[in-house]
């Protein structure tokens, strides 16, 4: 009998070692990996950087404590601040944590109003964590049966949709902000309309509601800009980041600008782990490899480069719906389900997952070759023509 507690469905395979976009599994077969762990190991397997930033630190101090001065701690949420245009940063250990915090301030300032107002937007099909208030958050109810009483205070708008915010805006005095993520990425790789974003930030202004954007799987640079915000050319109050910041090693941040930023004092949140000297000098790692755009760029040219590869290879087959996605972020919907692909690609040698029933989503690393990304094609196109 297996002493873990069974809540995750497991597929019968483990992994041992990695190098780059290759990962091999306790018999020594190889794997190409184009989903880096749900979108975590941005910059794939044994990334030089991180590797020799984690093993010096280990060797020097794996953690004080928020007791203390973290100076790498400091570094990382000024180096994060000027790539994202925010003022300030709380670090804890996964996204729903850094989610869990966003849920905070906006309940904190709200609560600081003359007339204190409480209520979260949050989306139709949205994914925000497993905690209790991110799973309210969540939009899915699969995901929530079984856990209530949920929390109070969230209302729900379709995704996508400005007509629906306003709406709310009209009949909710008590709104205090809006959470989202700027693509949805369990919800099946949805990208909203171009002026989506612009669109909440004006009402955001308007309604002097906080705009909070979980960039937990679009952010560290996967769709082509370090967050996805960055396309759209505007600047949230909150945004929250996990995944990818770590390449590994568990972090999440929320990071904050103007009245957001300053809302947090001390004893109003903290977190043993969070940001510890450890993982601070994997995310500095992350961040010096990023910081010059070049992967940015590249993860661009790159998810160009299969979605249209994909399209290609897919053209006129009437079992795909859709392509879509941005950078190395690509869902492709098909008319039925397709969960079996998983197992099928294991077989063929390639990592890749199925959300929402049937969507493939594709997350592969940020350092993948133009032959690796073509490898991606091939396998993907193979195994959906097979079905
Ligand atoms: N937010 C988004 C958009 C996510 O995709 C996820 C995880 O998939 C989370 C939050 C939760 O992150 P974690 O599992 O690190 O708590």
């Amino acid at each position: 009998m297996s002493h873990l507690m069974q809540n995750y469905g497991r597929l019968p395979v483990s992994f041992s070692s990695g190098s780059g976009a290759i990962v091999r599994d306790s018999d020594g077969k190889e794997y190409l990996d184009a989903l880096c762990g749900l979108a975590v190991t941005g910059l794939g397997h044994d990334h030089e950087g991180v590797t020799a930033a984690l093993t010096r630190q280990a060797r020097s101090l794996l953690h004080s404590s928020n007791l203390y001065e973290v100076p790498d701690q400091s570094r990382l949420a000024e180096r994060l601040c000027a790539m994202s245009g925010m003022d300030r940063v709380f670090f804890g250990n996964s996204g729903a944590e850094a989610n869990e915090a966003a849920i905070k301030i906006a309940r904190l300032w709200g609560n600081r109003q003359d007339t204190p107002r409480g209520t979260i937007i949050v989306m139709e099909g949205s994914f925000h964590g497993r905690t209790m208030a991110t799973l309210t958050a969540t939009g899915s109810r699969k995901a929530q049966a079984g856990f209530e009483p949920l929390l109070k205070g969230f209302v729900r708008a379709p995704y996508n949709d400005v007509e629906a915010i306003e709406q709310i805006a009209r009949n909710n005095s008590d709104v205090i902000a809006v959470l989202l993520e700027p693509i949805q990425g369990e919800g099946g790789i949805v990208v909203p309309g171009d002026g989506y974003l612009q669109a909440l930030r004006r009402i955001c202004d308007e309604q002097q509601w906080l705009l909070m954007l979980d960039e937990v799987q679009t952010g560290n640079g996967r769709t082509g800009a370090f967050f996805a915000y960055q396309h759209a050319d505007i600047l949230p109050d909150v945004v929250t980041t996990a995944k990818g910041l770590g390449n590994g090693v568990p972090i999440g941040a929320c990071l904050a600008k103007g009245v957001a930023a300053e809302v947090l004092t001390p004893g109003t949140h903290g977190s043993t782990f969070g940001g510890n000297p450890l993982v601070c000098a994997a995310a500095n790692a992350v961040v010096d490899a990023l910081e010059d755009g070049t992967l940015m760029a590249r993860a661009k040219q790159l998810g160009d480069r299969i979605a249209n590869g994909l399209g290609e290879r897919l053209r006129g087959d009437n079992r795909v719906r859709e392509i879509r996605g941005k950078g190395l972020m690509i869902g492709i919907e098909l008319t039925g389900p397709c969960g079996e692909l998983v197992t099928q690609g294991l077989d063929r040698g390639i990592l890749l997952n199925v959300t929402q029933d049937n969507v493939v989503r594709l997350l592969p690393p940020l350092i993948i070759t133009d032959e690796q990304a073509d490898a991606i094609c091939d396998h993907v196109a193979a195994l959906i023509e097979g079905k």
